[in-house]
């Protein structure tokens, strides 16, 4: 029943966002209605007072926009609400309770995947907690580790930087094929991020064809965890529970999407999401002390490597990853420029543009981070017109076709919320001002917040620097990228070696899933092999009809 689920919602029909409305006590008319409501002409509110001296006061008009739809979990249909009720800490520890035991058929391994974000999110919340420094990311993941195996009885508990690594290497070869076609499906949008592609299916379709079908790092841990480690492991995709923990809701809502549905073995490559908030819910049901250091775990020596580093942004270094190919495959040495980003970035982090210059001068890649829905708008605007689209009586149509010099960028990763994935709606609050409401949801009662739940700049910026402790050149995230090479420094060589050890892993996964020897990801395939990559390592997109007839709406 689930796969049919509609992930969309018809927002004047169905959107109801609370507005606080502060009514005085008045004397009331024994057997009065206290008030009652007067629409003007105008379409107007008013609420009129029934006592002696009839008071009127006009009523604020509700807004509502996009980031309340993506920052609200109240929205839903009723349909996703029985969706959103199967992807709860709850239900996990329902599922855990009637799991059958191990030698009974029927029992299903319990397998927890964590992003990178939500650990440091996690590392944040305990520093700021404790007044210490942040917690090294891999001390919080052995802690995690600790929790989930003894505690809940996990089987194995991996984060999800490995399963990046291999989106990372498909959205290269996604880039490049792109490219081949003499860039006219150029520029390419990131993908990985639910919240900006949902938005954009359901509202600016013209925008799906410049969108990146590879899939998202928690879309390839579903395909590694139930394909490649099942198989591993002798055991059927059915036979495996796979939770995620991710920064934000949108995430459930990817995982329910049909293409990470399963007919044959009938199962979700997620069958679970849970946002970080939920999680230490869950950690907090089970009275486990996160900020107590465990040593690491021998008892579970993970298959998958640790926490990768891929430089660039915290969101997933997407941009960065076609850069860094791009230097090193150019014949000739390439100039990474972000002045003009600076001077943008002063005015508006969230949006910076990287320029790639050849040594006559000439551009070769022009690439931009976008993240929050306010630069989103903008972006979709100079793609749309650099594309010869226009949306001609809500119809995206193309009106000229242009040359791929005068595109405004070649690449842009996008994201929705402020921030990035470090600022995730389900992220931790700074636990000094806030707490996690009974939902799990943010709940920010100090003045950190910005009357969403998206968290402050602040607060964003320590959940930045916990992502990054240690695990990156200080101050130069483009260490690996800027010829001539900038001096290697330690964090650089850790990942250098790390990420040399995850491309082999990645080679035997390809190799493995797609029943073809390779020695490069970006190798061709025979076309059974290549088939079957785009099965296991891409997706697909819909527009969504809006369901909104004006006259079919009730009032
Ligand atoms: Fe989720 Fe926000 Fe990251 Fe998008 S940017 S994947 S909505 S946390």
């Amino acid at each position: 029943t689930l796969t049919d689920l509609n992930d969309y919602i018809t927002p004047s029909q169905a959107c109801i966002k609370p507005v606080e409305q502060v009514n005085p006590s008045r004397a009331v008319e024994s057997g009065a209605a206290a008030t009652e409501i007067r629409i003007d002409s105008n379409g107007s509110y008013y609420e009129v007072s029934k006592g002696l001296a009839q008071q009127t006061q006009k009523l604020q008009q509700a807004e509502i926009s996009l980031n309340d739809c993506l920052a609200c979990s109240g929205c839903i249909t009723s349909a996703e609400s029985i969706l959103i009720t199967l992807q709860s800490h709850t239900e996990v520890l329902n599922f855990l309770e009637h799991n059958p035991s191990r030698l009974v058929p029927g029992h299903r391994i319990p397998v927890l995947s964590i992003a990178p974000q939500s650990l440091a999110s996690l590392a944040a919340s305990l520093a700021s907690s404790s007044g210490q420094p942040s917690v090294p990311l891999a001390d919080v993941l052995s802690r995690v580790r600790a929790f989930a195996t003894e505690c809940l009885g996990f089987d194995h508990v991996y984060d999800t930087t490995f399963a990046r690594h291999l989106s990372l290497l498909e959205h290269i070869r996604e880039f490049q094929e792109r490219q081949d076609e003499d860039g006219h499906r150029l520029p390419m949008l990131a993908s990985a991020c639910p919240g900006w592609v949902c938005y954009a299916e359901k509202t600016h379709s013209e925008m799906l064809p410049f969108i990146s079908q590879t899939k998202s790092p928690q879309a390839i841990m579903g395909t590694l965890v139930k394909g490649w480690m099942a198989h591993k492991w002798g055991k059927r995709p059915e036979d495996i529970y796979h939770i995620t923990v991710m920064p934000c809701y949108d995430k459930k809502l990817e995982a329910s999407r049909p293409d990470f549905f399963d007919e044959a073995s009938n199962t979700r490559d997620v069958d679970c999401v849970l946002t970080t908030g939920e999680f230490v819910l869950l950690i907090k049901e089970k009275n486990f002390d996160l900020s107590v250091p465990v040593p690491p775990s021998p008892t579970l020596p993970s298959d998958l490597p640790d926490l990768l580093v891929h430089l660039g942004t915290s969101s997933g270094s997407y941009l960065h990853a076609i850069i860094s190919h791009l230097i090193r495959s150019s014949p000739t040495p390439l100039t990474l420029s972000t002045a003009s980003a600076e001077a943008t970035s002063k005015q508006n982090a969230d949006s910076t543009e990287y320029v790639l210059t050849a040594p006559d001068g000439s551009t070769v890649f022009r690439g931009a981070t976008c993240y929050g829905f306010r630069n989103l708008q903008n972006v979709v605007r100079r793609v749309a017109r650099d594309a010869g689209i226009r949306v001609i009586r809500g119809r995206p149509t193309v009106v000229s076709k242009r040359g791929a010099s005068q595109k405004a960028y070649d690449y842009v990763e996008v994201m929705a919320c402020p921030g990035g994935c470090v600022n995730g709606g389900g992220q931790l609050p700074r636990s000094t001002t806030a707490h996690i409401d009974t939902s799990g949801t943010l709940a920010d009662d100090g003045d950190g917040g910005m009357g969403s739940k998206w968290a402050d700049r602040a607060w964003t910026r320590e959940v930045e620097r916990a992502y990054w402790d240690g695990r990156e050149p200080v101050g130069d995230r483009f260490g690996l990228l800027t010829p001539p090479a900038s001096p290697k420094r330690k964090a650089t060589q850790i990942a250098e070696r790390s990420n040399a050890h995850a491309d082999q892993l990645a080679l035997l996964v390809l190799s493995d899933m797609c029943n073809v020897s390779v020695s490069r990801w970006g190798e061709e395939m025979d076309a059974q092999g290549e088939e079957r990559r785009r099965k296991l390592f891409r997706t697909s997109y819909h527009a969504v009809e809006s369901e909104v007839i004006g006259l079919g709406v009730k009032w």
